[in-house]
């Protein structure tokens, strides 16, 4: 975060940073496996707090992105790394050491490889599932340019969880997200839940890009019809000067109404708060889900 940023941060944002040996520690683990995860690519402020517990969301396919997403600071280049055929192994050998219970499997977007990445997301819940009888997958994927072949790839290998944010409102996207399109990742979320109805799906917004809350709304509604079970809505950070600058910190009480409005129009889970993203403690949602309660994921 910027230092300009941080002197006008209100007071819900304030954030404890963790156990600074965990942090270590965990990092030591991840580069002796040269594995990467979205936690330090996004400068996630809940850094600390989930390599603490701990917890990471591993990153495969590279940390070098195809896209020039307007809010994210991973690298970016139209000629990514060369595909590391050891993650789906080092990736297992990691969430075994740690002692997981659920792990979450993301990527940069890949429009460089002709299945986008499929195969390698398919291996790598094979690997940890085959290694890891007890453990719970979720994956947090690209939109793979809409290819029902490769999203097929991915669900064949039954992840518990399958994710594809929409991170923002259309009116948004050709600042926000400017190679992606709304309705295709609408289409892969609802062609996810077509190929595979015993897999849970999920999607995630940020606010404080200069949305309306009827806008939101509207996106929540979009993502019901589609056959999203579960959103996550957070505050946008702007992770450096690079990025899009944040147009408003929204306040804790409009994300209980978000909440629920989700409620209201039938998603089976909503996790909103200002510190939410997307895999934030993600591996309580399978219970949650269970159990379709609203009442425990209060004020994050
Ligand atoms: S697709 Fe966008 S959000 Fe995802 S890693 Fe690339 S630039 Fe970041």
């Amino acid at each position: 975060m910027d230092r300009q940023t941080v002197k006008r941060l209100p007071s819900w944002l304030s954030r404890k940073m963790g156990q600074p040996s965990a942090l270590h520690d965990m990092k030591n683990i991840l580069r002796s496996r040269n594995l990467h995860t979205v936690c330090e690519s996004a400068h996630c402020p809940n850094i600390g707090e989930c390599f603490s517990k701990p917890t990471a969301t591993f990153m495969i396919l590279g940390d070098v992105c195809t896209r020039m997403c307007g809010f994210c600071s991973v690298e970016k280049s139209a000629s990514p790394v060369v595909v590391d055929t050891n993650e789906p192994h080092n990736i297992t050998l990691t969430a075994k050491e740690l002692g997981l219970r659920h792990v979450v499997i993301t990527s940069v977007t890949r429009d460089d490889l002709v299945d986008g990445g499929a195969m390698q997301f398919a291996l790598t819940i094979r690997a940890v599932k085959d290694t890891i009888s007890s453990i719970s997958v979720e994956v947090l994927t690209p939109d793979f340019k809409g290819n029902e072949k490769a999203l097929a790839v991915v669900l064949n290998e039954r992840p518990n969880i399958f994710n594809h944010n929409i991170e923002t409102v259309p009116s948004l996207y050709a600042k926000v997200r400017p190679q992606a399109n709304y309705r295709q990742s609408l289409k892969v979320i609802e062609t996810a839940k077509n190929m595979a109805d015993d897999v849970i799906t999920k999607s995630g917004l940020m606010v404080g890009l200069g949305e309306i809350k009827s806008e939101v709304k509207s996106v929540m509604m979009d993502l019901a019809s589609v056959g999203c079970d579960a959103v996550t809505i957070g505050q946008y950070l702007r992770p450096s000067m690079k990025n899009l600058k944040v147009s408003e910190y929204v306040p804790p009480e409009v994300f209980k109404e978000y909440k629920e409005y989700g409620k209201e129009i039938g998603l089976k889970y909503v996790y909103a708060g200002p510190f939410v993203r997307s895999s934030y403690n993600a591996e309580d949602m399978i219970t949650q889900i269970a159990k379709v309660d609203y009442t425990d994921n209060d004020d994050v």
